[in-house]
């Protein structure tokens, strides 16, 4: 009994310090990651962080120079045929025959994974490509395209469905329609999700936990509350004479930075305030704003990748 409580509670996908080199070149380095069952975990990172290269040693598309990967509690490398039956992908772009039908690509699909008929149907659904499933794939919208690569996917109806950037290069609408598909899985079917995105508001929408990784290092693993939690708000102060308070201050021992009309304090607690109003106001300062200022989560993700504000 108490075996199988372990079991139900190993995570779907674990690996341990995963790491892939190319040329001596560190592009993936000792990721740890641990998705749960039924989540939707978001991978996120700018572009050429390394998470293409994870996912595909996740599927056995390529081989770790490091590391061991676990998906359902089983080794990759020792139960991969069992393990690759219970999962579905999309990495890249979807592949499918532009001359066949939806329909024809999808029966295809069927007979590589040996599933029922009745599969196709309830997928084709689930995608709303029913209408569209006698039009010959190459005439699909890009939209329609991802779609069809996601039915196919999860034509076996899998336990864990891997899809890299399913929302990339498709306009708001499209991007509407894929999002709400991916979030209704694993309720209704109990999948767990893990999904890769190069932009923040994506994962924010979708994701129930993130994994952050840039330059191939996972710096940040959690739900989306701790990554919020991990970041204390920063304690912003105005004064008539800001260079005076900030050296008045200094001799009691806070050293807030000078910005622009203000001085920025790492969190204070409410005593530390007190204090610093009072130190302020009896050295015939005026204090003129007290304002606590919560970082966005873009601010947290760029000061964790230290990137650019380009994403
Ligand atoms: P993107 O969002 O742009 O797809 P990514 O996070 O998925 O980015 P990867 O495709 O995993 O990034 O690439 C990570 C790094 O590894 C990049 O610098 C890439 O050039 C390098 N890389 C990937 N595959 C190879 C390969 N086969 N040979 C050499 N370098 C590679």
């Amino acid at each position: 009994m108490e075996l199988r409580g372990l079991i139900n509670s190993s995570p779907i996908v674990q690996t341990h310090n995963l790491s892939k080199s190319y040329d001596g070149i560190h592009r993936v380095h000792q990721i740890s990651l641990i998705v749960e069952k039924g989540e939707i975990y978001g991978f996120l990172g700018p572009n050429g962080a390394g998470k293409t290269t994870t996912l595909k040693m996740l599927l056995g598309l390529i081989k770790p120079t490091e590391g061991t990967i676990k998906i359902f509690g089983k080794d990759l490398e020792n139960s991969r045929a069992s393990i690759l039956n219970q999962t579905g992908s999309l990495i890249e772009s979807p592949s499918y025959y532009g001359h066949l039908t939806g329909l024809e690509n999808m029966r295809v699909m069927q007979r590589l994974r040996n599933v029922p008929n009745k599969n196709i149907d309830e997928v084709l659904k689930i995608v709303r490509l029913e209408n569209q499933k006698h039009k010959q794939a190459s005439q699909y919208s890009l939209g329609m395209k991802q779609r069809l690569g996601i039915a196919m996917a999860l034509l076996a109806f899998p336990s864990l469905l891997i899809l890299d950037e399913p929302t990339n290069g498709l306009d708001p609408a499209g991007i509407g329609e894929i999002r709400e598909l991916i979030k209704s899985l694993p309720g209704q079917y109990g999948i767990t999700i893990l999904l890769s995105s190069h932009l923040l508001s994506e994962i924010e929408q979708i994701a129930t936990s993130v994994g952050i990784i840039s330059e191939g290092k996972l710096l940040f693993q959690g739900t989306m509350e701790d990554l919020r939690k991990n970041n204390k708000a920063t304690i912003h102060i105005q004064t008539n004479d800001n260079a005076k308070a900030k050296k008045v201050l200094h001799a009691h021992d806070y050293k807030p930075e000078l910005q622009e009309k203000r001085l920025i304090f790492e969190y204070l607690d409410d005593g530390e305030v007190s204090r610093i109003n009072r130190i302020l106001v009896e050295n015939n300062l005026s204090v003129s704003r007290i304002q606590e200022h919560q970082k966005s989560l873009e601010d947290i993700f760029l000061d964790l990748t230290g990137k650019e504000r380009s994403l």
